[in-house]
């Protein structure tokens, strides 16, 4: 289980559209979300757009891994695509909040890494979420607000990325996989291997 967070703004989807298109061993975590789509967002591919009482229900019916209120709209994870996913030795991507990363490193601290991308400055920050011209003002203002607190757990997570050049982020997260997946207690099956060897 990968999860990446950041403000929004910092990169981070781009970055995970780019590890998913490089990497048929890594899908994504598609959440439920209560805020309406945004122009290009088509519905179970970016998100599961569903209004407040779905979402309340599946909640109660306990259909998420983790689940936050970011803004004013509830975000989750449905749970069964991720154990599908997890039981057929793919490894999940997850693009979620600390609140929710917290929530799945208490129950999966083991099979989580955790990547935290931060943007070069908030000047750039600002600058990336005006350019991105999908939101209005309020909402900009809303999310740089936002942005500082986000930002205030980057010590929470297990690597750190500045993201100055959105090829060399990219390049760090890819090694970040590698490496974790190369740790000994994740490769299963090792032991009968090399006790074949011998
Ligand atoms: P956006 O509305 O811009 O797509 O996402 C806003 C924030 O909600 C982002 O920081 C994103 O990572 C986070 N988010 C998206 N899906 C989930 C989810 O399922 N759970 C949690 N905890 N956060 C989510």
């Amino acid at each position: 289980m990968l999860v990446l967070s950041s403000p929004s703004g910092a990169g981070k989807s781009s970055i995970a559209t780019a590890l998913l298109k490089a990497d048929p061993n890594l899908v994504l975590s598609v959440s439920a979300t209560t805020r309406p789509p945004r122009p290009g967002e088509t519905d179970g591919v970016h998100y599961y757009f569903v209004d407040v009482p779905k979402f309340e229900k599946m909640k109660a019916e306990g259909a998420f891994l983790e689940n936050a209120r970011v803004f004013d709209n509830y975000y989750g994870t449905p749970r069964v695509h991720v154990e599908t996913q997890l039981a057929a030795a793919k490894d999940v991507l997850f693009d979620i909040d600390w609140q929710g990363t917290q929530q799945l490193r208490q129950n999966a601290r083991d099979d989580l890494v955790s990547v935290f991308i931060l943007p070069p400055s908030m000047a750039e920050l600002e600058r990336r979420l005006r350019r991105r011209g999908q939101d209005s003002d309020e909402v900009v203002k809303k999310r740089m607000a936002r942005a500082a607190d986000e930002m205030s757990h980057w010590h929470e997570y297990d690597y750190v990325v500045v993201n100055h050049d959105f090829d060399q982020s990219l390049a760090q997260v890819q090694t970040i996989l590698a490496a974790e997946r190369l740790k000994r207690g994740r490769q299963t099956g090792l032991k009968a291997f090399v006790a074949s060897m011998s």
